[in-house]
């Protein structure tokens, strides 16, 4: 692991003020200063949550941004660079255009690294436990890296930690996780893709280490976050966490919101894996008394049924994290972009995961991942009973005859049902499924859902799914 703090990786601040600029600046006086993080002319690296087009607090708070690069800039470094990669493939020069962040940051000081740009991205191949991890080079000789982390909450981890900040220091497709089965072992009941998620997200951060982890939840974005929905609501906390140990950092950070350790997978699994502190006794906390500050939020569901949409049954079969988390935003998605073409569809169908029971109309199914597609292949709702043509009464002469015959079955045959829209995939992902779904119910049923996903053509980075361009530097963590 490379180093990069000479500060106690024990101490952790708590910082409340009505500012957050102050709550920043406090937090980092408290820990001895920014000397103590950054030296005369070190290049910086700002990490920082830069995930879709929607503003802040999906992305950093430009306050807390601008408080950070004037304190870089006071403590003598010679370059400071911001960055990262944002959710689902979107351009760093889509959300350019859209915050301004550029030349924001050139009139600071600082420059914004479109780590997404293949034409100017370097990388270089890690082998962190037997895996081979891409990341970029610039981040990797940068003399200092600054985890800068909007915390909200998080449909799979309570909320956005700054170890999950960290894991988009490599790019969507680098986060993919493959399903690989164990022998033996049962993928869905043990909840392989959150395990396999998390292992990844802590070889990630251990590739480097942060020298300064600043968990800013100034303001916080409870309900359904970490995007702006429907039943999104933004609460102001005025609270920051700073520290030089991410996981001390994120295990104060939880326990503000009244979260145990035992009950943070990625917590406990860096424990084992003995990255970080994990026993708050041995924190040194600082400023504001963490039992005084403890907060009430409300975190988003854990279970896919208690997203109500209008004029849409769901039915889950068992399922992974994987389909959890994307479908928990598909349906949020649709909750909030889709009202209107909701009351045209009328009535729609979702079967998510596997084996899940059968819908209960024959129209619009809408079935969510590989796991639904494989396992309702031969199902009843895939087929449908329609009446045989000369079953059909043409005459009152007819009627007289079919009234004799009452008694015998109408005659049927039996069609594939083609009111049926599958979305396959491991998990499926979010913008092939909401194309997938246009394409289905067609732009006069759906305009809502044409308008966003013309969108989103337009800001879904195509090249981030070419080949990366490797410095031909190779590293052992
Ligand atoms: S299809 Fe979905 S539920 Fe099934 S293993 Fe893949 S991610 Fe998990």
């Amino acid at each position: 692991m490379i180093e990069n703090s000479k500060v106690n990786s024990t101490d952790v601040a708590i910082t409340k003020n009505d500012s957050p600029t102050k709550a920043i600046d406090n937090g980092i006086e408290l820990l001895g200063g920014i000397s103590r993080f950054i030296g005369k002319e070190d290049e910086v690296f700002i990490k920082i949550n830069l995930r879709a087009p929607s503003g802040f607090p999906i992305n950093v708070n430009m306050d807390s941004l601008r408080t950070l690069i004037i304190l870089c800039k006071d403590a003598g470094a010679k370059k400071i660079n911001v960055g990262g990669f944002p959710d689902y493939g979107v351009k760093t020069s889509t959300l350019n255009s859209t915050l301004g962040l550029k030349s924001y940051l050139e009139n600071l000081g600082a420059e914004l690294i479109s780590l997404d740009d293949m034409a100017t991205s370097h990388f270089s191949t890690i082998e962190v436990n037997g895996k081979s991890i891409e990341y970029s080079t610039r981040v990797l000789e940068s003399d200092k890296l600054i985890i800068l982390n909007q915390v909200s909450v998080d449909p799979l981890f309570k909320c956005t930690l700054s170890l999950l900040n960290c894991y988009s220091l490599v790019s969507s497709k680098s986060q993919k996780i493959d399903k690989v089965i164990r022998s033996g072992k049962d993928y869905l009941l043990l909840d392989q893709y959150k395990q396999d998620l998390i292992s990844n997200i802590l070889d990630v951060l251990s590739i480097k280490k942060p020298c300064l982890v600043i968990n800013d939840m100034f303001y916080f974005l409870e309900g359904a976050g970490p995007f702006i929905y429907k039943d999104s609501n933004l609460i102001r906390t005025g609270l920051v966490v700073s520290g030089s140990d991410a996981v001390a950092v994120d295990l104060t950070t939880l326990n503000l919101l009244t979260i145990d350790l035992l009950d943070s997978d990625i917590l406990l699994e860096a424990r084992n894996k003995r990255l970080g502190i994990t026993d708050l006794s041995k924190i040194n906390l600082k400023g504001e008394n963490l039992d005084d500050n403890k907060i009430i939020v409300n975190f988003s569901v854990d279970k896919l049924n208690e997203i109500t949409i209008n004029n849409t049954y769901l039915q889950t079969g068992r399922i992974c994290s994987g389909c959890f988390k994307e479908a928990y935003h598909l349906l949020n998605f649709m909750k909030t972009h889709m009202t209107k073409d909701l009351k045209y569809i009328r009535n729609q169908s979702m079967l998510i995961g596997e084996s899940p029971i059968e819908p209960e109309t024959v129209e619009n199914i809408i079935v969510f991942g590989d796991c639904a597609v494989k396992t309702t292949k031969n199902r009843d709702f895939r087929y449908i009973q329609v009446p045989k043509k000369d079953n059909i009464i043409k005459t009152v002469g007819d009627k007289v005859k079919k009234g004799n015959s009452s008694q015998k079955k109408p005659i049927v045959k039996e069609k594939v049902n083609k009111s049926i829209c599958e979305l396959p995939g491991c998990p499926p992902d979010m913008h092939t499924s909401l194309s997938t779904i246009l394409k289905y119910y067609g732009k006069t049923q759906a305009p809502n859902l044409s308008f966003y996903n013309a969108l989103l053509n337009q800001i879904i980075n195509k090249e981030s799914e070419k080949p990366i361009k490797k410095k031909g530097v190779t590293g052992d963590v």
